[in-house]
């Protein structure tokens, strides 16, 4: 930031007065963390609201803040299964009536099936007696 500043310096564009003996206007240190190790602080106005996430001084990656609403953030929600959103719908009892219904209606094709693949094995048989 120093050396940015420098290169564009014209005679009278930038004030050399030092901050010495001066009130500098309240501040405070954050430190934030990256995900690859680095660790930075950034100065901001007291009354300044601290933002959760900063780009990492070192590597450019999203780094949080080392205190404060990192822990909400860094904490990743664990994936839903298919099965925690069918709890949500339903309870075991549901399920169990939902189960019951469904294999009364398999069982029902599946004897319709048998009587038909039965039928239709008979009459083959009865040519060949025939
Ligand atoms: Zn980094």
């Amino acid at each position: 930031m120093a050396e940015r500043a420098l290169r564009g310096t014209r005679l009278g564009a930038t004030s050399y007065e030092s901050d010495r003996d001066t009130d500098l206007a309240p501040r405070q240190e954050v430190t934030f963390d990256c995900p690859k190790g680095h660790r930075f602080s950034v100065p901001f106005a007291a009354e300044a609201e601290v933002p959760a996430k900063w780009e990492c001084r070192i590597c450019g990656a999203t780094a949080v803040t080392a205190a404060g609403g990192a822990p909400a953030a860094a904490k990743p929600k664990p994936p839903r299964s298919h099965w925690d959103m069918l709890m949500e719908r339903r309870t075991i009892a549901d399920l169990e009536e939902v189960l019951a219904e469904r294999l009364a209606v398999i069982r029902g094709q599946r004897e319709a099936a048998a009587g038909a693949a039965g039928a239709a094995a008979a009459q083959p048989r009865q040519r060949r007696s025939a």
